[in-house]
């Protein structure tokens, strides 16, 4: 099988989830999956292999699943960007509107050095507010972003193009 169908294949349609009319997708079936996880993992960061990439960023939750394992691959560190409140030092922070209010991520300001190549990574696009936010985060302490990589694209959404219109290269896994 090709990779796309074989990741189509381990991912999971939720219908009516969180709530009437939204249909869920659930990689929790993929990462269960031990060759579907390594394969998603290894063609995330092909492009980026010998590129020296200090840090891959990953997005509190399932950002941090991924992206552990994409520092591992790439031999770079990992930086959590979290939910407020849950970073013990210095940080800076921002906000970002989700479908229904405002939330604020942060990560840590010593987390990265100016112009450190950076990946950041998250399971899915939709309308790429949390991205966008996450892009802006990291250029704020100087990151270098190399790209921001996602299993999954919600392309009717058009978070590509809102990172692609930063200057940030989108890779994405499935459609
Ligand atoms: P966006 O900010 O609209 O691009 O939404 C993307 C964020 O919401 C990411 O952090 C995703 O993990 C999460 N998200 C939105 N829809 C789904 C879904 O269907 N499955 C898993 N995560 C989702």
């Amino acid at each position: 099988t090709t990779l796309h169908d074989e990741l189509i294949a381990a991912i999971r349609n939720i219908p009516d989830y969180p709530k009437a009319g939204i249909i869920f997708r659930d990689i929790t079936t993929l990462l269960g999956s031990p060759r579907a996880f390594r394969r998603a993992v290894d063609e995330l960061v092909d492009p980026y292999a010998g590129m020296g990439v200090a840090q891959v960023a990953g997005v509190e939750a399932r950002g941090f699943i991924l992206g552990g394992a994409m520092a591992h691959q790439l031999s770079s560190g990992f930086i959590p960007i979290r939910k407020k409140g849950k970073l013990p030092r210095e940080t800076v922070r921002i906000a970002y509107s989700l479908e229904y209010g405002v939330d604020e991520m942060e990560v840590h300001k010593d987390a990265l050095k100016p112009s450190d190549k950076v990946i950041l990574v998250d399971d899915l696009i939709a309308t790429g507010g949390t991205a966008v936010a996450a892009v802006n985060l990291l250029r704020q302490l100087g990151a270098d972003i190399v790209a921001a990589c996602f299993v999954i694209d919600l392309p009717d959404l058009g978070g590509r193009m809102k990172l692609e219109d930063l200057g940030v290269e989108v890779r994405t896994l499935v459609a």
